[in-house]
């Protein structure tokens, strides 16, 4: 027997691909069960549970998408790559789809849509449409091999490593009905001999063999919907990238996004935890150290990267920030790690604008004639703890409880950078608390129309495994919605331009 599409990672968009896989209605297909019709999906999926990361999403809500969507919001090498998907499949297509499923839906600020009744109504539902559509999930799936038959590539993997064999079938008896049910289909599947009968009945290209817990499948498609590196207690893992390695792709390195940053030990604003406003984040490089870097291995400009440039900056975030116990989370952070680079060589700050739309130096200046000190105008338009940190680390100390009017233009404008510029280079951040992962597999092999490999046909991609990542408020899971969607209609129904969900 021998696979239409087999699917590595039954996570969000692996889920997706599945449930929109087309049922075929014709009478002939109609003469098979409903497992043969349309050809076979089978999800391998190395977790006990499928759509792990799903069912974290949005604290447990499920941001499942975002009204604004377009390019601009994912870092991308290519930066036009997620168009045609995005087009293919936006939003308001995703709002459909969940709506005519009965699953309430809440706006909520910046565009976001968050599901009412929790992430498991969309885990589920997906989970539901994938089986209904007569495909197999396997879980606890030790992945050993993956081989290219046409092109002799092969990914192994390696003993002892994420991989190895005390990965497999440890139950943690949370398994949903629908996937006990498709454990229980491993029972009547075929061995070794009938799916080598299998093969020749059917006819169909095998072109790609994969080894999993002992067992060998055939297929004519693969699709890599493995994830990226973030957050890695959710199964999280390098898999994606290594097997695309191995298929001869390049890779964007990754690096963590959407994540807290943690300060260094001298951070003048240490000890303010609890405490959150508005701010707006930048990120700053002050000098660009990167010396014979190779193109693909960095991203968000990396490509026009001239060494010396000074002071270049990125987006900003106008959004709330809270300082933690380390450093500081809270959106307007998360939103610019993602673009910061560590393992450039780029010397970057973040920047943050305590008063944004304000000029401190201006509201400085109004009080020529008043009797209100500096630290009296300061309490007025920020926490108070806040405003002595920054003044205090711009060595200001001493000025606080001068009157306003007897200040010289020098301490004004020392006192309103400390304000609107505050700069400090973050502690690089592992993968552990990062919601995302910014790089992956370079986009320039892929086909944005398809999601297929320009390398290997057969060898699809989705989700988070590319170098696309969304920023925050919806974008990551939208990606993956699309993605997945794309490569389905790609790969089932090339000849229609749309395929319909029932
Ligand atoms: C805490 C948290 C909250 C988030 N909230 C949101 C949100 O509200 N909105 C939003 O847009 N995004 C959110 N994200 C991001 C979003 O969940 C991911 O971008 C999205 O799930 C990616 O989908 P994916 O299918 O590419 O990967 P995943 O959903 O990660 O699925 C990949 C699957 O592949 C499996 N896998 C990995 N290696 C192997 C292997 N070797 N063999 C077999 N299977 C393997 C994994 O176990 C996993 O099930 C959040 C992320 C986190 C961590």
């Amino acid at each position: 027997m021998i696979y239409d599409f087999i699917v590595l990672g039954a996570g969000a968009s692996g889920l997706f691909f599945a449930a929109n896989r087309p049922i075929n209605d014709s009478p002939a297909a109609r003469r098979f069960s409903s497992r043969l019709s349309g050809g076979r999906t089978l999800l391998l999926e190395k977790q006990n549970r499928s759509g792990r990361k799903l069912l974290l999403s949005g604290g447990g809500k499920c941001n499942v998408t975002n009204l604004r969507v377009g390019p601009e919001n994912y870092l991308c090498t290519n930066p036009r790559f997620c168009a045609p998907a995005l087009a293919a499949y936006g939003a308001e297509r995703m709002l459909a789809f969940l709506r005519s499923h009965a699953i309430a839906l809440e706006e909520r600020e910046h565009g976001q849509v968050f599901c009412r009744g929790g992430a498991e109504q969309v885990r589920d539902l997906l989970l539901r449409l994938a089986l209904d559509r007569g495909a197999e999930l396997r879980l606890g799936q030790n992945l050993q091999a993956v081989r290219s038959l046409e092109q002799g590539w092969c990914w192994e993997s390696k003993a002892g490593s994420e991989f190895g064999p005390d990965m497999g079938n440890k139950s943690d008896n949370s398994a949903t009905a629908g996937e006990v049910a498709t454990e229980e289909i491993e029972s009547d599947m075929p061995g070794q001999e009938a799916l080598e009968a299998g093969a020749a009945q059917e006819g169909g290209p095998a072109r790609f063999e994969v080894l999993s817990n002992g067992r060998r499948f055939l297929t004519t498609n693969l699709l890599l919907a493995s994830g990226g590196k973030a957050w890695p207690r959710s199964g999280a893992s390098s898999f994606g990238y290594s097997l695309a390695l191995a298929a001869g792709h390049a890779l964007v390195a990754p690096r963590p996004a959407l994540t807290p940053l943690k300060m260094p030990a001298d951070w003048p604003l240490h000890g303010l935890q609890g405490l959150s406003l508005e701010v707006e984040t930048s990120l700053v490089r002050v000098q660009d150290m990167a010396q014979g870097k190779p193109e693909n291995c960095s991203q968000n400009g990396a490509r026009d990267r001239k060494p010396g440039r000074a002071q270049m900056k990125t987006p900003s975030f106008r959004l709330p920030l809270l300082f933690t116990h380390t450093g500081l989370s809270g959106p307007a952070c998360l939103q610019m790690s993602s673009y910061f680079d560590f393992g450039s060589g780029a010397a970057e700050l973040l920047q943050i604008d305590f008063l944004p739309g304000e000029n401190f130096e201006s509201l400085l200046d109004a009080q020529e004639n008043s009797r209100l000190s500096l630290m009296g105008l300061v309490r007025r338009v920020l926490p108070e703890r806040l405003a002595e940190a920054l003044l205090n680390a711009a060595g200001l100390g001493e000025s606080l409880p001068r009157k306003v009017a007897e200040l010289g233009r020098a301490v004004r404008v020392r006192a309103a950078k400390a304000i609107h510029e505050h700069r400090v280079r973050p502690v690089a951040p592992d993968f552990s608390q990062a919601e995302s992962t910014a790089g992956g597999v370079d986009t320039s092999f892929v086909d944005a129309r398809t999601m297929q490999s320009k390398l290997t046909p057969g060898l699809y991609f989705s989700g988070e495994v590319l170098d696309v990542c969304g920023q925050l408020g919806g974008y990551n899971l939208q990606w993956a919605w699309s993605s997945g969607w794309l490569a389905a209609r790609a790969a089932f129904c090339p000849q229609i331009s749309d395929t319909p969900h029932r």
